[in-house]
């Protein structure tokens, strides 16, 4: 039988997987102390390591830990998180298109900013379809509903630039900035002027509409502003596809994580069930990526509530969810040779700090193809011995390549 070769690849990211000591767990971490079986197994099956995405002593975001791992440096990819959370919504960027994070709010007649989130509206689309398709001084505007007060927003035509404040002012009661150029070229004052008149015509469109004055009868906040935030431009980029030639998708709950993926070029994959909350369906996601590997090379797929447990500190529910994705790995431990499973962590997120950390998190590439390490368990402090030893964010995909037999060999 002639030798086989991996050819696609699972890569798992556990939002904040790593932790620190907790003392109430006898100084084990979350992920040390839950009990792994089903992880342990395919940690015997790997070689494992440590990783910081963006280097050492550096606290990563997540969004760009995900770019860094994924073979995009910030310094020439990130540009705000205006674009990535945009993508994620479905709208299909084009060089040059500057996008904004955009909140419906609630202001009075003299723009002082009385909620935020519009009351924390629940439903915007009828909103958000009043404002789509608007034009302004030959600027085209895209305005698409976000998950509850939240919407994308995005200028495109020529000559645009993210370099411009914020509307925000971050607090209500204050009234609304007016958008300034922060530098001095014509791009910069051009987006200024048009973001400004945006705003202007949104609020003309919205306050009188009819579906807010039955929200003001009713006594709630009117949705009738769009508060931006979060400009970035979108990049010239390498689709993920083009640069590694493997046929990519996403499968999240967390709408900065489908971002990323849609960012990236990747195909989004919605799985019934997956909320980026503890009580999300890890099991139905880790089906569904089995599944995806039949249609696709790359399956990357995102479980976040690790993260968001450790955020508020709430180390036996981190510890708990843990072994619930544990139990839902059983789906993970039967996956055809030519299968790279890769399982890591954007950033350490610290029950003890309740916020992300530089401390390296695990990562392991399972597959025959592999030289397996010693390690048997799935904990940082085990991964410290592993024969990866230490990896950074920009390692991780040169290793996917060299295992998939398909790096470039330099020199000659
Ligand atoms: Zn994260």
């Amino acid at each position: 039988m002639p030798m086989s070769v991996a050819k696609k690849v699972l890569f798992l990211v556990f939002d904040g997987l790593g932790d620190r000591p907790v003392p109430e767990l006898g100084d084990l971490t979350p992920l040390e102390a839950a009990a792994t079986p089903n992880f342990d197994a395919i940690a015997a099956k790997s070689i494992c390591g440590l990783s910081n995405a963006l280097g050492r002593g550096i606290r990563p975001g997540s969004d760009v830990s995900h770019l860094a791992i994924f073979g995009y440096p910030m310094e020439q990819y990130y540009t705000g998180r205006g674009p990535i959370e945009v993508a994620g919504l479905g709208i299909a960027l084009q060089e040059g298109d500057i996008a904004f994070r955009g909140n419906f709010g609630t202001v009075d007649e003299n723009w002082n900013i009385l909620d935020r989130r519009a009351g924390r509206i629940r439903v915007v689309d009828e909103f958000a379809a009043a404002l789509d398709g608007m034009e302004i001084d030959g600027v085209q505007v895209l305005v698409k509903p976000g998950t509850a007060h939240r919407a994308g927003v995005v200028f495109r035509g020529k000559g645009l630039s993210a370099n411009i404040t914020d509307a925000d002012p971050h607090a209500e009661g204050l009234p609304v900035l007016e958008v300034k150029p922060a530098d001095d070229s014509p791009e910069a004052a051009f987006t200024a002027k048009v973001i400004n008149k945006f705003m202007r015509r949104a609020y003309e469109i919205l306050d009188p509409m009819e579906a807010n004055a039955k929200r003001k009868a009713a006594g709630e906040f009117p949705a009738n502003f769009m508060l931006l935030r979060g400009a970035g431009i979108y990049p010239t980029l390498p689709k993920f596809a083009e640069k590694y030639g493997l046929k990519a998708c996403c499968i999240a709950g967390g709408g900065l994580y489908k971002g990323i993926g849609a960012f990236l070029g990747m195909d989004l994959i919605d799985v019934p069930g997956a909320t980026a909350l503890p009580d999300s369906d890890v099991k139905a996601k880790f089906i569904a990526a089995k599944k995806a590997l039949g249609d696709y090379d790359f399956v990357f797929t995102h479980v976040k509530a690790t993260d968001s447990l450790a955020e508020d500190g709430n180390w036996a529910g981190k510890k708990d969810f843990i072994e619930k994705c544990d139990a839902a790995a059983a789906e993970l431990l039967d996956l055809p040779e030519d299968v790279l499973l890769v399982v890591t962590a954007d950033h350490s997120t610290a029950c003890e700090l309740k916020a992300h950390t530089a401390d390296p998190v695990p990562i392991l590439f399972c597959s025959p193809h592999v030289r397996r390490d010693e390690v048997v368990s799935f904990g940082e402090r085990a991964f410290s011995k592993g024969g990866l030893g230490r990896m950074v964010g920009s390692d991780v995909m040169p290793e996917v390549m060299n295992i998939l037999g398909r790096l470039h060999l330099i020199g000659a």
